[in-house]
């Protein structure tokens, strides 16, 4: 049976807990489209009360230290994320990765702790502009996923990739279809070479200013498999019109 689509919205470092109340919008017309699923990570402070706040969406987080507990002043751990009722967590993040220096192995150990603390996984990769102009696209997202897929026994039922191009992340710029197609298709056959048949299961989204304007014609790419939101996904309304064109 083929997985429901799947529309993830990430929302950064934003929002208090006035922010509640659109977590309750989308969660309650979400209720409306049983034929996409549906969730939201929002910043690690309101992920308790989001989980409180909803029932029929999947609450994560945006990323999570690689062990369990210990002397790392500021992080979270897989496990904490588990127990606010997290259902997955982000890892990868080409902000994480820009702005934190996170390497391929560093992201592979944080996934493979989310995973063992009982999560799901989405993990990112993206090329920036830069290495797409020089034609290296395809040849870097694929040294990512072979870098920083999980390996642990299972790894691959509970795993999501996000395929998100940096430079199209909150720019309003997105690649063309053919080059959406193109690296998702690229990012299939690497994911067979790593997990064998399975990894023709994982889900592939798309990320990088993806809009209610444009999610139809994203979302019908072949072998695109959902979308992560970021910029859209703080109001309930423009979530939603990704969600609908979705369904
Ligand atoms: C993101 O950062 O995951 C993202 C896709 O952001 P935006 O939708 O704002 O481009």
């Amino acid at each position: 049976m083929a997985a429901l689509p799947y529309i993830v919205g990430n929302w950064k470092m934003n929002g208090t807990r006035g922010m509640l109340n659109e977590a309750r919008a989308i969660d309650r017309s979400a209720a409306r489209f049983p034929k996409v699923q549906v969730a939201i990570a929002p910043p690690a402070t309101l992920l308790y009360r989001t989980r409180e706040a909803v029932e029929f969406i999947g609450v994560g987080g945006q990323d999570c230290h690689a062990y369990d507990s210990g002397a790392y002043t500021g992080d979270i751990s897989a496990v904490m994320l588990k127990d606010t009722g997290a259902d997955f967590t982000i890892v990868g993040h080409s902000e994480r990765r820009e702005y934190h220096a996170e390497s391929d192995e560093e992201v592979r150990v944080k996934a493979e702790a989310a995973l063992s603390a009982g999560l799901a996984v989405i993990l990112c990769v993206g090329e920036t502009e830069a290495q797409r102009d020089a034609g290296d696209a395809e040849a870097v997202v694929g040294s990512q996923l072979e870098g920083s897929c999980p390996r642990t026994e299972g790894a691959v039922e509970k795993l999501s990739v996000a395929y998100e191009p940096v430079w199209a992340i909150g720019t309003g710029r997105v690649p063309s279809v053919e080059d959406v197609a193109a690296m998702h298709k690229s990012i299939r056959a690497k994911l067979v070479a790593i997990y064998g048949d399975a990894g023709a299961e994982v889900r592939i989204l798309y990320g990088g200013s993806v809009k209610a304007e444009n999610a139809s014609e994203l979302l019908g790419i072949a072998d695109v498999g959902g979308a992560l939101v970021g910029g859209a996904s703080l109001s309930a309304e423009s979530f939603l019109a990704i969600v609908g064109a979705a369904a």
